[in-house]
């Protein structure tokens, strides 16, 4: 069970440290979060340049499932919580035989298996995307003809769209098949979206639950590009029954930590859930400087067992996602974006995560736009992607 693990100094040593698995940017940030309330933060992760070792106090350089690795980690931790859902669950569980690990291996567990994360969201209530699981040729060569096109994703360890191919018949379904190794799979119905949203909870472990407002995302090529979250982003009544959704699904997991739903919007105005994270979202990078409470903020207070207060958003956001391809220009040149140029414009925080080398589909950053009004908000994102050159939204 968990104690409360105090921020600063404790008498007559040093600060508690906070630990976190894997060294991404959500690690990373996850770290300023922690270190901002005077923790220390130790991180675990095999590259020498990740961007939350560079951040953290101790950087653990070992694979996630190496003994002394691990070891290391609850040494120095208080607590333990996790930054990418691959995480691989006996890791957790071995760490959590020895500290508080917030999200737990079962909630993780779950929502690294598209099958199983679906199961939990029809338990819930909550619909999901026409679907069948392919783990056998029988099954494969069962599939309803009514589920194309569809997309097929592997079952675990997809993420930004990797893992997926589109498939209009069944001769594509069975060479995507193929062409993902025949691992498990499910084949989802492709779904005309009008729009797709998300929506962020904390939930501490006495299960006092806070969410931030319902966040309207725009994806490219399978990866965020653009999140708006501001009054009349998305219609009342569709927002309200994305955090019901979202707060049921947290509640089903008996989760504790941050967790992320994202939702799909039909063409008919009805929701259907897509997939969660166990973890802070890119959807939900914005709350560092648009609320008054951060997501990061929030996955620390779950961790350390302190309270949590409703977030306010106290600004209309925008965020534009920075991938590595805006250091290449058309002719595949290497390029520095117009930093100077963006920062220019009142309201413009940027992000960049320390990724050493950018590559073309890499999240090397983000740009979270917050002004007086979403007019303002709107004018200044859309003169943020057109020095940048990005696609207009
Ligand atoms: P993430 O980076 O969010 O973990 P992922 O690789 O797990 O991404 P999904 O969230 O499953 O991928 O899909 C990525 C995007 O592809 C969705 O946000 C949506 O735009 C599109 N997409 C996925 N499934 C469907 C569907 N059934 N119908 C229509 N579009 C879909
Ligand atoms: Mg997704």
């Amino acid at each position: 069970m968990s104690g409360v693990i105090l921020p600063g100094a404790l008498a007559g040593g040093q600060p508690a440290t906070l630990g976190v698995m894997g060294g991404g940017q959500l690690g990373r940030m996850f770290v300023h979060a922690a270190q901002a309330m005077g923790y220390f933060t130790a991180v675990l992760d095999p590259d020498p340049n990740s961007p939350a070792g560079l951040a953290a106090h101790f950087h653990i350089r070992t694979d996630y499932l190496d003994p002394h690795g691990l070891e290391q980690l609850i040494q120095r931790s208080a607590a333990i919580t996790t930054e990418f859902e691959n995480v691989p669950a006996p890791a957790l569980q071995g760490l959590a035989a020895q500290r508080w690990v917030a999200p737990g291996a079962e909630a993780v567990a779950v929502a690294q298996d598209r099958a199983r994360e679906k199961a939990h969201f029809v338990r819930c209530g909550v619909p999901v995307a026409p679907y069948a699981l392919i783990e056998t040729p029988e099954q494969l060569a069962a599939v309803e003809g009514g589920l194309l096109p569809g997309i097929l994703k592997t079952a675990r360890m997809g993420y930004d769209g990797k893992g997926q191919l589109r498939v209009a018949t069944r001769a594509e379904l069975a060479a995507a098949w193929g062409e993902l190794n025949q691992v498990p799979c499910v084949l989802e119905k492709m779904l005309p979206l009008a729009a797709e949203c998300s929506v962020i909870v904390a939930r501490g472990a006495d299960g006092a639950m806070v969410n931030f407002p319902a966040q309207r995302n725009l994806h490219r090529g399978g990866i965020l590009a653009v999140t708006e979250v501001y009054e009349g982003n998305l219609p009342d009544a569709l927002a309200q029954r994305a955090v019901a959704a979202t707060r049921a699904i947290a509640e089903g997991l008996n989760y504790v930590g941050v967790l992320c739903v994202e939702f799909f919007v039909l063409e008919d105005g009805s929701l259907v859930v897509n997939e969660m994270a166990p973890r802070p979202h890119n959807s939900g990078h914005y709350t560092i400087d648009a609320c008054d409470c951060s997501q990061f903020d929030l996955q620390v207070r779950t961790l350390a067992g302190l309270p949590l207060a409703q977030p306010r958003q106290h600004s209309p956001a925008i965020m534009l996602n920075l991938l590595g391809d805006l250091w290449f220009d058309a002719q595949g040149q290497p390029i520095t974006p117009a930093w100077r140029e963006v920062l220019a414009l009142p309201g413009v925080h940027l992000h960049l995560y320390g990724k050493l080398g950018a590559r073309p589909g890499r999240k090397m950053g983000h740009l979270s736009i917050t002004g007086a009004s979403v007019d303002v908000v709107k004018v200044t994102a859309l003169r943020v992607a057109d020095l940048l050159g990005l696609e207009a939204f």
